[in-house]
């Protein structure tokens, strides 16, 4: 139903509504998803010493640990115990995609054998504000998404679930245990660093950066988020710094006020792909919950309270938000609020009508942008080869594959 015929002829002026429902109780957490005070909690309510907590987070988080019996520096029997209170679920690797120049794209499958994808950029040059020697991870959210996005294979088959933190925290854990184990020749044409030890601080990591921009729209599993990236960003976890992860919302207007509010200063992007309402209502049914009038004062708070840089993510889509004069509305709103803003050139998904434009309409959108002084890179698309389009590779893997 994802036609453009389909959205515009759509009489219903709300999107579906997001289903706030966080992840179903565990009996048994995944220790990936836990933090260090409620592991340390735990341990000494066993009488353990006051290290151990350390310990246990330091085999998850640096060591990769891919089960409890490699912790040979725990007791066995702390180990059995750890055991019956804690999962220790790594994600199961169904299929890796590389392209030619190295966008890796990973298809994980969770323990209930829903699939979700991540994609790892090795370099990403000055897309977010980063060194282009950084590599970035760019992790799902959810299970398939609400939102309906016209233009987007996530949506495709609805929502299945929100992820838990352990299952964010553990699609950063899983690659770079992938990539930890790949071959010195893999590693070096990747550009990556060799592979050697087992690496104790952050800085032998291989993930550097995050963009919260996989499957599912993050800020409609807003708990399960900042649990996990307050994990990943932690000492004792991740290492990464808060203003290395980014955030990229297709506008929840009420989230971005609350994000506004936490502490931490996680990069904020937009996901806009149209600057007038007429344009971004008809492929992405959110806006009519929550028009640009509202959007833009929301970016302004969030802007204001974190005084950092915004960005546009702008997908262009040929004849719908690609015309010279649609960039117009785009550069007054990216002056405006003081955005940058990425153009993301289409790519097709199967079963959607819609098109790339070409690398000659693409390049006179972004002079359109640059004459009007606005900070705009264009994204000649890594991963064009492979099932690049968010979601695609995991909505083929499930349709080809029977459920069990
Ligand atoms: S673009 Fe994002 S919010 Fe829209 S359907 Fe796709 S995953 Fe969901």
């Amino acid at each position: 139903v994802n036609t453009p015929n389909a959205i515009t002829s759509n009489p219903d002026p709300h999107p579906p509504a997001p289903r706030p429902s966080p992840p179903a109780p565990q009996a048994r957490p995944d220790i990936q998803g836990s933090t260090q005070s409620e592991v340390d909690a735990l341990l000494r309510s066993w009488n353990q010493p006051g290290y151990r907590a350390t310990q246990v987070l330091e085999w998850v988080h640096r060591q990769l640990a891919p089960n409890w019996e490699t912790m040979t520096n725990l007791p066995r029997a702390l180990r059995t115990q750890l055991d019956q209170q804690y999962h220790l679920r790594p994600l199961e690797l169904v299929q890796r995609q590389g392209a030619s120049d190295t966008t890796q794209k990973f298809l994980w499958r969770l323990h209930d054998r829903h699939l979700i994808e991540s994609v790892l950029i090795p370099a990403n040059p000055a897309l977010y504000g980063q060194p282009s020697d950084r590599h970035t991870l760019c992790v799902s959210t959810q299970v398939g998404c609400a939102y309906g996005c016209a233009f987007c294979a996530s949506g495709l088959d609805g929502w299945k679930r929100n992820l838990d933190a352990a299952e964010i925290v553990g699609q950063v854990l899983a690659a770079e245990r992938l990539l930890r184990s790949q071959p010195v020749e893999a590693a070096s044409s990747l550009a990556l660093e060799p592979p050697g030890p087992a690496p104790r601080g952050a800085s032998s990591r291989f993930i550097h950066n995050l963009v919260i921009m996989g499957m599912g729209e993050p800020l409609a599993n807003y708990e399960q988020l900042l649990r996990a990236l307050r994990i990943l960003n932690a000492p004792w976890g991740g290492t990464i710094g808060a203003r290395k992860i980014t955030i990229s919302t297709s506008g929840l207007v009420p989230q971005i006020q609350r994000l506004a509010d936490e502490p931490e200063q996680f990069g904020l992007a937009i996901s806009l792909h149209g600057a007038t309402d007429d344009v971004r209502s008809r492929i992405m049914p959110v806006n009519r919950k929550y028009p640009i009038a509202e959007l833009t004062e929301a970016c302004e708070l969030y802007q204001r309270k974190k005084g950092r840089m915004l960005t546009f993510e702008y997908i262009l889509i040929a004849g719908i938000n690609d015309h010279p004069s649609h960039a117009v509305p785009l550069g007054r709103l990216a002056r405006r609020l003081h955005a940058k803003i990425n153009l993301i050139p289409y790519n097709h998904v199967e079963g959607l009508s819609w098109e790339r434009p070409t690398e000659a309409v693409q390049e006179q959108f972004l002079h359109a942008l640059e004459s009007q002084r606005v900070t705009a890179t264009l994204r000649r698309e890594k991963g064009h080869d492979i099932d690049a389009a968010c979601g695609q590779l995991r909505l083929r893997s499930e349709r080809d594959t029977p459920r069990v």
